[in-house]
């Protein structure tokens, strides 16, 4: 068996800091022909490249479950003198924005209410699997000898983390075998791809002519001394080189791998007297009081909450979150409701009358249409 090393290293095959090493001559690792993969029932969708398992069976409620009981906490609301400094406060932090109005504005009515925001979050978890090969050089094979391979769904594999995307890999039991290596045919190595088995190669001093030019003579060539031909660098000479596929083992393990991921997907939903005229995202971003929390295998929607449009948007969100992901299954949902005050102002500046809007518990502002806004280089809410 060759001993050269793969990939070869040595003169003109040297790979400085930040450059791979990537000749275009070079072979790389092959895959095996599909037949070499053995079938698995449960495992027909497998191929090289993810492909997701047969959909997991759908969840069915505890019979004896009872819909939990949902209590709301109340909302908080925002006074007078809160709307004023929070404007303030706003234009200070806006570099171009002139105080005057801020300052000089006659507050006419402030009307406080309250915007809801209702998150779902669905913690799912979804399995892929792939064939894998590796060069065989003694590790364990758990074969199919020791059993038929468990069904996709049914492989004990637990998230490390309740409601926090991860990601794991695991050989599918009882699915491992030994082949012989597709690539060098089981022998280990194969013919030198620089050399093509000839052991030498040509000469690059002398360009195979065996003499070089040197002071207007020809004299003979001091690197492959008049014959034209070196020994082959990659290979020493040997005419093999180490199979890239089974690293000279001669052998494959082939196997099934199982990707298992966890992630949240996670849906919002808005409503509130006046939270039309602001964003949605930014109620969403703000700070609010927590009204309700609950966490469940599957959540029922909240019904009982004085505002119906809560309602009505967790029934809508809760079904949809029930059939969205056909190939993934839901471990765990988490429904929050919060409430973010929301106060509209209305005000007159000189021959301005305009409103703006207080928001969230840190009292944020959206101004629209502000008076003075100087430079369009600030970013405004
Ligand atoms: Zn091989
Ligand atoms: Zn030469
Ligand atoms: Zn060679």
């Amino acid at each position: 068996m060759s001993q050269a090393p793969y990939p070869p290293a040595g003169p003109g095959y040297a790979y400085g800091p930040g450059q791979p090493y990537q000749p275009a001559n070079v072979p790389s690792s092959s895959a095996p022909p599909a037949d070499m993969f053995s079938q698995y029932t449960g495992y027909e969708n497998t191929r090289f490249g993810s492909s997701f398992v047969p959909p997991p069976p759908p969840y069915v409620p505890p019979p004896t479950a009872q819909i939990p009981e949902q209590h709301f906490q109340d909302s908080p609301e925002i006074t007078n003198d809160q709307a004023r400094d929070a404007m303030l406060q706003f234009v200070s932090e806006h570099c171009c924005y002139g105080k005057a109005p801020a300052q000089e504005m006659v507050i006419k009515d402030i009307v406080p209410s309250s915007a809801y925001h209702y998150s779902l979050t669905s913690f799912c978890e979804s399995r892929t699997t792939e064939w894998k090969f590796e060069p065989y050089e003694g590790q364990p094979i758990d074969s199919p000898l020791n059993g038929p391979a468990p069904m996709p769904w049914n492989l004990p594999v637990q998230p490390p983390e309740m409601f926090a995307d991860h990601e794991t890999e695991i050989e599918v039991p009882h699915t491992a075998n030994i082949k012989p290596c597709h690539d060098c045919k089981a022998v280990g190595c194969k013919q030198c791809y620089e050399c093509h088995g000839q052991g030498s190669t040509r000469c690059t001093r002398c360009n195979g002519t065996g003499c070089v030019q040197e002071m207007d003579q020809n004299v003979q060539c001091t690197v492959c001394f008049g014959g034209g031909f070196k020994r082959c660098d990659v290979c020493n000479g040997d005419g093999r080189v180490k199979c890239p596929t089974c690293l000279g083992n001669a052998q494959l393990k082939t196997f099934i791998e199982m990707t298992v991921k966890w992630e949240n997907n996670v849906s919002n939903h808005v409503v509130g007297q006046i939270s039309h005229q602001i964003p949605d995202e930014l109620v969403v971003g703000s700070q609010g009081t927590e009204l309700f929390s609950q966490e469940l295998p599957r959540v029922w929607p909240i019904t009982d909450f004085f505002e119906p449009q809560v309602n009505i948007g967790s029934k809508k969100l809760v079904d949809e979150h029930s059939q969205k992901w056909p190939s993934k299954r839901i471990l765990l949902q988490r429904h929050v409701l919060r409430a973010v005050p929301v106060s509209e102002v209305d005000y007159q500046w000189k021959e301005t009358s305009s409103s703006f809007w207080v928001f969230g518990l840190d009292q944020k502002v959206y101004a629209p249409d502000y008076p003075q806004q100087w430079c369009c280089g600030c970013s405004i809410l």
